[in-house]
């Protein structure tokens, strides 16, 4: 029998499952679909289409068709378009909510705070839209003129993945249609449903036709390629792993696209011995169990000072250990399942490595039997520095400490790894803090805080974890050109 409700089938009636180009809603050429499952049943919640290659070129050229009108619509129109997108997705932010739990698994709390996150970024940014500017200066000479003008980069194509189904389509449509470029979105094939009913949103809130397209996949790579291979295409933007990221960077090298790429991390988790121990503990299940643990920026190795390590590592197992896990829609989930059982595989995998290792395993440990994907709420401590999960992504709710004994010797710790995204600090000594966060390198930082996204900040990473800045006033800044302009007076 399906665990799905009635009011949860009724829901998934009223979402778009075709491909949106050109402002028509219409089936895959040929008409294939693809089965889009509940992460915490395994079931087949519904079909959307399965775009071809064809569909992405024709989904290209409806953006491209559409550039040069929206590129020269009036500014506060389009910031306009944003503002009632972002109205109606806060207004219904419950039943989207429900629809994200449904296809990726977190609980409707969760999933609902991302729902107004993403949201945020429609609003931030219909707010920039209006903020546009070049600079008008007289040349050192005297004689001549510096005249700067910004315009739109042109079409875009966005990729990304299923951990925040919204949140990281509205980061980039946002700031691309605010700055005049019209967009390709290919959302990731195991959450698209999100963002379909995102893509409908902003139909509704007056983006026309061809300026918001949304070609939904089971072939990521063969509906990719060819537009990145297509010069009508002028940028890509990238959310997901440091492999396929790289990738796409080489894909698109031949025709020299404008590239952002917002890659993994493996977040380091710093708390000194002067912090406040509670604190910390809180900022840690912030930090790591949002999202289940898979989140680009989740606390991926938590390092903390050998005096208060047994205190942080004893609090935190007990509070993770008093974590209901669950199908995201039970009102007591604070854990819902991981995305799929490769995922599931690969997280007991790495606690298997640590443990053969040496670590010791406080709490959990261990996949939960049963249907769904469910892996129990995990801390280990005494973490050796060969444990792989200090390498990898662990993207599933594994908190692994690791004592430390000075401050030079953490900074190296932290550092010593490929990616760059975030760092978590944790310290009362101002002193300390300023210049433990001058040492990091990574895009960001969490000071005394477990949580960094903010749509008015600038989201991105350094080393492998890529470039380019989401939200803040850099954001829209990746979807424009600067045009130099010399004046001779
Ligand atoms: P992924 O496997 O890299 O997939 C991301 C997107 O790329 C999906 O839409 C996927 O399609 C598509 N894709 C996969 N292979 C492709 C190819 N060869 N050509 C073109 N497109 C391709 O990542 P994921 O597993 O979905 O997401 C988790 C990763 O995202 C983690 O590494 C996480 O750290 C990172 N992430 C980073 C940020 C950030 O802002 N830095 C934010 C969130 C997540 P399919 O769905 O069909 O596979
Ligand atoms: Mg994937």
């Amino acid at each position: 029998m399906s665990t799905v409700t009635t009011s949860e089938q009724s829901l998934l009636e009223t979402i778009p499952n075709q491909l949106l180009i050109g402002g028509a809603w219409r089936d895959a050429s040929g008409g294939a679909t693809l089965a889009v499952e509940d992460p915490a049943t395994g079931e087949t919640l519904v079909q959307v289409a399965d775009a071809t290659p064809e569909d992405a070129l024709a989904a290209l050229a409806a953006a491209d068709e559409a550039q040069a009108a929206w590129g020269q619509h009036p500014p506060r129109e389009r910031g306009e378009v944003l503002r009632r997108a972002f109205e109606e997705m806060t207004a219904r932010a419950d039943e989207l909510a429900l629809l994200m739990t449904l296809e990726m698994g977190k609980n409707v709390a969760e999933a609902r705070a991302e729902v107004l996150y993403a949201a945020e970024f429609l609003r931030w940014f219909s707010e920039e839209a209006v903020r546009i500017h070049g600079r008008y200066m007289t040349a050192a000479s005297g004689v001549g003129r510096v005249l700067t003008m910004k315009q739109p980069v042109g079409p875009c194509l966005f990729v990304t993945p299923w951990n925040f189904p919204a949140a990281m389509g509205t980061r980039k449509i946002g700031p691309a249609l605010a700055a005049g470029c019209t967009v390709v979105v290919k959302p990731a094939q195991q959450t698209p449903l999100s963002m379909l009913a995102l893509a409908e949103i902003l139909q509704r809130a007056g983006a026309p036709d061809g300026v918001v397209n949304v070609i939904t996949s089971s072939s990521s790579s063969s509906v990719v390629k060819p537009l990145l291979e297509d010069p009508r295409l002028r940028k890509l933007s990238f959310t997901g792993s440091t492999e396929v990221g790289r990738a796409l960077i080489a894909q698109a090298a031949p025709q020299v696209l404008r590239v952002s790429m917002e890659l993994g991390g493996n977040a380091p988790f710093i708390v000194f011995g002067d912090a406040d121990v509670d604190a910390a503990v809180e900022g840690a299940i912030l930090a790591k169990m949002r999202n289940i643990g898979e989140a680009c920026t989740a606390a991926n190795r938590l390092y903390v000072h050998e005096s208060i390590a047994g205190e942080f590592a004893g609090k935190l197992a007990e509070r993770l250990a008093a974590m209901t896990v669950g199908r995201g829609t039970d009102d007591d989930s604070a854990i819902g399942p991981l995305i799929d059982d490769k995922q599931r595989q690969k997280v007991a995998e790495l606690v298997q490595d640590a443990a053969d290792k040496g670590a010791k395993i406080l709490t959990g440990g261990s996949p939960v039997d049963g249907a769904g994907y469910f892996f129990e709420p995990t801390v280990l401590t005494d973490v050796p520095e060969s444990a792989d999960l200090l390498d990898e992504e662990i993207f599933g709710p594994v908190a692994p400490v690791i004592p430390f004994s000075s401050e030079d010797e953490v900074v190296a710790s932290a550092n010593r790894t490929e990616y760059g995204l975030v760092a978590y600090l944790f310290t009362n000594d101002l002193q300390r803090a300023l210049r433990v966060c001058e040492r990091l390198q990574t895009g960001m930082i969490g000071l005394n805080t477990g949580i960094v996204s903010n749509a008015q900040a600038p989201f991105g990473g350094v080393k492998q974890s890529g470039f380019g800045r989401e939200g803040g006033f850099e954001g829209i800044e990746e979807y424009l050109e600067t045009k130099y302009v010399a004046v001779a007076l």
